[in-house]
């Protein structure tokens, strides 16, 4: 059986998420997202059969590939970036993680409004400023925010951010700090913006500690990835 030792790696991520949600004092409840990205669909039936009722996936094709050779009823979540003219693939996915522009806004609301219910999304912001991820910058979030308000074919229900690779734990709170503070902007503007997704295996606990609603755990469950 692929993943043996699956039940035991869950059952010690959550215990990790809880002393952090302690330590941090948020009090917040945590959705453990796991990323199966690279991994065929045994991935998947694995985190079913450990608990975990949410998958992760960058790439729209390998999704909606998976999708068809898994039977348990996951939700299925897009955390990468996704091109305008694949909105229509929104209709698989629980939750968009990755908003990361007006023209994609645009495109995603258009879709919205066709199909009648809007799109569940998270804002993605580039808090640490990056030129390797996408995202919003920090100070394009409340303009952005203020257009978004009357888009009723999507939801903003958050923000996502990725922090640096390798970051000191100072840089991790401030980009974390930064995404937190991004999400109340959000709700200023009027936005139901109560998620937060950041933290991967490298940096979930921080990320929680800065209050963190949903962490995205890829190797830290299945182990390194082939590519
Ligand atoms: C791959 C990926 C993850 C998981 O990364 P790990 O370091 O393996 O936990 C999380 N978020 C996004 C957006 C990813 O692409």
């Amino acid at each position: 059986m692929p993943f043996p030792d699956m039940d035991e790696r869950v059952v010690e991520a959550r215990g990790r998420v809880a002393a952090a949600v302690g330590r941090g004092g948020h009090g917040q409840d945590v959705t453990l997202v796991a990323v199966t990205k690279t991994h065929g669909p045994a991935a998947v039936a694995a985190a079913w059969n450990a608990g975990i009722h949410d998958i992760g996936e960058n790439r729209v094709q390998e999704a909606l590939a998976k999708m068809e050779a898994v039977e348990v009823p996951v939700r299925w979540h897009l955390i990468g970036h996704l091109q305008r003219n694949k909105v229509r693939s929104l209709d698989q996915f629980a939750l968009f993680h990755a908003l990361d522009s007006q023209r994609l806004a645009n495109a995603v609301d258009r879709f919205g409004r066709q199909r009648e219910r809007a799109i569940d999304a998270l804002l993605q912001v580039n808090v640490a400023g990056e030129d390797t991820k996408g995202g919003l910058a920090p100070d394009e979030v409340r303009s952005e925010a203020e257009r978004l308000v009357g888009m009723s074919g999507v939801r903003i229900c958050g923000v996502m951010t990725m922090a640096p690779y390798g970051a000191s734990e100072g840089v991790l709170r401030a980009t974390f700090g930064g995404a937190r503070e991004a999400a109340s902007i959000l709700r200023e503007v009027g936005h139901p913006a109560h998620q937060l997704s950041m933290g991967m295996s490298e940096d979930f606990e921080v990320a929680v500690e800065e209050g963190a609603t949903i962490v995205r755990l890829g190797t830290y469950l299945f182990g390194a990835r082939a590519r």
